[in-house]
């Protein structure tokens, strides 16, 4: 089997990370293929390498001197290679790169974040050292090329048989570099996964997997062992982060499972993100729980409304008139809501309400703000009868309102606003008595 293995900023931060790796790496023959984001946080004060660079590009931009900055780039290299008694020359290559800093495209100097790192690393774990470059294909739009990058990947695998690819670039065919979002690296191994239909994709981060719940609200929340795709874009969405989002879809398709580890506590569990369970295993009935603040809810009441088609679509393209994104819209007989994230409408909500007002001549519209919203998240719950029922009834009991319910389309998830006020103690008793606790007998798998 192949194990492709992606190694996060802080895994890479300095020479002590790269010694973790190394063991990680040389503990499983079957971890042939590494990705490397560049260095990272050392400390929590720290910056990331890449920040600098997006710092260097600031500089160059509005004409500001930047050698101290680069000096202080190249020192976390050096001290990296000096400590591990590496080889490469990183005062001759940083010093050429400094020297034309400014004749280089943005994205190219932020690429030499990873680009660095993936030298030092290629080195010290004996792999040979792929350039992201000349594999990872990207089209002019920004997308990436996956017949093309696939080719180039395989053919690579197959001459070499196991090398170090740094994440988060590629370039286009003409050679021009482009970047993935920020986190971008993790996509460059879902990539790699994909292409060499891998058997797993390792994403080794500071974090042992996924919490059950924020544990700045829930103490010492439980981890996730196991989480569907769609169960963790619920729980990212909400905030509940550890991984880039888009990372998951290259290796979705395929059906190959990510693996999230600690590499700095190699041994813990972490969590395994795929679609099928182990049979006759207990699970949790609640994956996890989530939540966000400050949203809005806009309540747009009519006599008839369900009988006047098109209405609804007229209220929407008001919203997306002032580009905003609707999170969830509710719907009664004559009312209906449009929840939106309080942030996104800051600006604009009077001039959205009095269109509204002109667009669809409702009997009223009122405004809820300081809405908070609840994500519970489960695959076990679908067609499992009165969870929801049960959910509610917790909140009831602790006095706590529910302003406003929804459920995902494959009952996954139920969603729930709550004020403001009420956010950590409403999260704090759903886990307490479901999140925690309650196991199911059978697994129901994912469909
Ligand atoms: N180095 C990039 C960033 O900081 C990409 C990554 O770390 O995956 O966003």
């Amino acid at each position: 089997m192949i194990k492709v293995a992606k190694f996060g900023g802080s895994s890479v931060a300095d020479a002590e990370q790269f010694r973790k790796v190394k063991s990680i790496v040389g503990s499983d023959p079957e971890r042939r293929f590494v990705v490397v984001s560049a260095s990272g946080r050392r400390f929590p004060q720290d910056n990331k390498v890449t920040d600098l660079l997006l710092l260097v590009n600031a500089h160059i931009e509005y004409h500001v001197d930047c050698t101290a900055l680069l000096s202080d780039i190249q020192a976390r290299y050096q001290d990296i290679a000096d400590e591990l008694e590496l080889s490469y020359p990183v005062a001759e290559r940083f010093g050429e790169f400094a020297a034309q800093v400014k004749g280089f495209s943005p994205e190219y100097v932020v690429s030499r974040g990873e680009w660095f790192t993936g030298q030092l690393m290629a080195e010290y774990l004996d792999l040979p050292f792929v350039d992201a470059a000349e594999v990872i294909v990207f089209h002019h739009d920004g997308s990436v090329d996956m017949e093309r990058t696939a080719m180039r990947l395989r053919d690579r695998a197959t001459r070499l048989g196991s090398f170090l690819l740094p994440g988060f670039y590629g370039a286009t065919v003409d050679g021009s570099i482009k970047l993935f979002q920020r986190g971008g690296g993790d996509i460059t191994g879902a990539i790699l996964a994909r292409c060499l239909d891998a058997g797993v994709y390792e994403n080794w981060t500071d974090v042992s997997g996924f919490l059950a719940a924020d544990p700045r609200v829930v103490d010492h929340p439980r981890s996730i062992h196991r989480i569907t795709y769609d169960e963790m874009r619920e729980l990212s969405y909400m905030g509940a982060s550890v991984l880039q989002e888009e990372a998951i879809f290259p290796v979705r398709e395929t059906n190959i499972p990510i693996q999230i580890k600690n590499t700095n506590d190699p041994d813990a569990k972490g969590t395994i993100i795929r679609e099928t369970a182990e049979e006759h295993v207990k699970e949790h009935l609640i994956t996890g729980i989530a939540g966000k603040r400050d949203f809005m809810a806009i309540h747009v009441q009519r006599a008839h409304i369900s009988n006047d088609v098109g209405y609804l679509r007229r209220a929407l393209s008001v919203f997306e008139k002032y580009g905003v994104s609707v999170e969830h819209v509710p719907t009664g007989v004559d009312s209906f809501g449009v929840v939106v994230n309080g942030a996104d409408v800051k600006d604009s909500i009077y001039s959205i309400v009095n269109e509204l007002q002109h667009e669809l001549e409702p009997d009223s519209i009122n405004v809820v703000d300081s809405l908070a919203l609840i994500s519970v998240v489960g695959r076990n719950m679908s067609r499992r009868a009165g969870t929801s029922g049960r959910i509610f009834g917790c909140l009831g009991e602790a006095g706590i309102n529910i302003r406003m319910i929804t459920q995902s389309s494959q009952e996954i998830s139920i969603i729930m606003g709550v004020n403001n006020a009420d956010f950590e103690r409403a999260i704090q008793c759903i886990y307490d008595r479901f999140v925690d606790g309650e196991m199911v007998e059978m697994p129901q798998l994912a469909q």
